[in-house]
């Protein structure tokens, strides 16, 4: 699945190196060369995991990731940190700041997209390729495929999407505003109820296998999907 990393390096050839390797990688990829940049960029369109440098012109790297941090909208994007400083008080204050993983340069591309793709599985696992398997219920990312026990479920593209966030993120009640953000993308302007409408169709969708029961609804308060649904419909 494509994800949207902004990185921000004041640098152009680290800038550029790491452009290169996550656009070959799949991604799509923001650039900004200081902090201000970097806010333009988030206001338009929010990413879904910053590579941020530490030592930048102006406001640096950790005033940025503390920023981030204590924004509602920007607080759970994950930020891996970067920098040629490789003091253990540096990092405990990068990670302090909210970074969620460090890396000290030099680093080898191979390196960074390691530690991305670390990071992308811990904070936003629904971003990953990695097949999930819920019961007899298998979801492939990477083939698009829907799979309850032997049978192969047709899912359209909205629903697939819903059905990795949900199966990445189990028991957990999320109201429709924040399947929105999470499943449609930040900055989108549906109507609520568009959620629901999908809820049926993924529901519809899992009734050949019988799965439709995981997905609950939570009166007052949106939708959850259970690993262990009840044997009864
Ligand atoms: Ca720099």
């Amino acid at each position: 699945m494509s994800t949207t990393i902004l990185v921000v390096e004041d640098e152009p050839a680290i800038q550029e190196l790491i452009a290169v390797n996550l656009s070959f990688a799949g991604h799509k990829v923001l650039r900004a060369f200081d902090a201000e940049q970097a806010q333009t960029l988030i206001r338009a369109e929010l990413p879904d995991l910053i590579v941020l440098d530490w030592m930048l012109p102006g406001a640096s790297g950790i005033t940025l990731a503390r920023q981030l941090r204590s924004d509602e909208r920007t607080r759970q994007v994950p930020v891996i940190m970067l920098t040629a400083k490789g003091a253990e008080h540096d990092k405990i204050e990068g990670l302090e700041a909210g970074a969620d993983d460090y890396i000290t340069k030099p680093f080898s591309p191979k390196e960074l997209m390691a530690r991305i793709k670390a990071v992308l599985r811990r904070r936003a696992p629904q971003l990953t390729d990695d097949l999930i398997q819920i019961g007899t219920l298998l979801l492939d990312p990477a083939t698009h495929r829907v799979r309850g026990g032997e049978i192969s479920l047709t899912v359209g593209p909205t629903e697939f999407r819903l059905l990795h966030f949900f199966m990445t993120h189990t028991e957990r009640v999320f109201s429709r505003a924040q399947l929105l953000d999470q499943v449609w993308g930040d900055h989108v302007f549906v109507e609520e109820r568009t959620v629901d409408v999908h809820i049926r169709r993924l529901r519809k969708a899992l009734e050949p296998s019988q799965h439709e029961n995981h997905i609950e609804t939570v009166r007052g308060a949106g939708y959850r999907f259970t690993a262990q649904p009840p044997k009864f419909a």
